[in-house]
């Protein structure tokens, strides 16, 4: 199941308004530098964030699971502290601002995961026996995580905003075209009350997660060189009939699989063992 946002807008206009917006409306991706279209503010960008979620979870049940939810609380938490680190001694830590994070553990069969703007952040039972112990749950969720740190989804936004020629802060998008809006943020994130499901990032912000997750876990103390292993698991999650929705989102070929290897020894470097509490 593939979802693309499709741009209908004539190429000329668009370059004409992208050059435009470009000039004022720009911001970099930590640690890797790229430069991304950034119509939306991240304040705007949480608000939504801030509210999808909550209906998100008042309709889904929390895991009864006491050692798992403890245990994605535990690893969330460490990652959240990498991220603040890094980014603090980058001078980056503005870009946090507004950040309430929150590591929820919700029951469901879907093998799944995701981090929305702001740090709000939900793993689905049906993941765990793939992730199989702390470290590969630190695999997953570095990789959410850095989406978000990396404004992923108000790339999205804002490329989508700028498609229907809303070139325009979100606030003034959203009482001109209520609906547009709406329907742009279930595009870039499809959480609604009842659909947990992301749709899929571009192949650049794929890698890019990989990338940022991989320096955020060895930063957090876990074993970087475990995602390899991880991939190659949901990989084999393909062939079980109906494959997982992560799987959909993340394609676990060897291109990644590759892209992940070549920046182990990047990720090493950060990497400062502690031990983790395997169940
Ligand atoms: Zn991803």
């Amino acid at each position: 199941m593939k979802r693309f946002l499709s741009i209908h807008a004539p190429k000329v206009v668009l370059t004409l308004v992208t050059t435009a917006v470009l000039s004022w409306s720009c911001s970099s991706v930590p640690i890797t530098g790229r430069h991304q279209l950034s119509l939306v503010p991240e304040s705007e960008m949480q608000q939504m964030s801030y509210a999808q979620y909550d209906s998100f979870m008042q309709a889904n049940k929390l895991s009864h699971d006491q050692a798992a939810t403890a245990m994605v609380k535990r690893v969330g938490t460490r990652i959240e502290h990498a991220v603040e680190s890094y980014m603090s001694s980058h001078n980056m830590s503005d870009q946090l601002a507004g950040y309430k994070w929150e590591f929820n553990l919700v029951e469901s069969k879907e093998v799944n995961a995701w981090c929305m703007p702001g740090g709000k952040v939900c793993v689905y039972t049906g993941i765990l026996p793939i992730t199989q112990d702390e470290t590969g749950l630190a695999v997953v969720l570095g990789h959410e995580i850095s989406h978000a740190v990396a404004h992923h989804g108000t790339e999205r936004m804002s490329q989508g905003l700028l498609a229907q020629g809303l070139g325009t802060a979100l606030s003034v998008a959203v009482a001109k075209e209520p609906q547009t809006t709406q329907q742009l943020w279930m595009t870039a994130f499809g959480v609604g009350a009842e659909v947990g499901v992301l749709l899929p990032y571009s192949r650049t912000q794929e890698s890019e997660a990989d990338h940022l997750g991989l320096i955020f876990m060895a930063m957090a103390g876990y074993d970087p060189q475990k995602a390899v292993p991880f991939w190659e698991r949901m990989a084999s999650q393909a062939g079980n009939g109906k494959p997982p929705e992560f799987l959909s989102d993340h394609p676990a070929d060897q291109t990644r699989i590759n892209d992940i290897k070549k920046e182990m020894p990047e990720a090493m470097k950060y990497y400062r063992p502690q031990s983790a509490t395997n169940p």
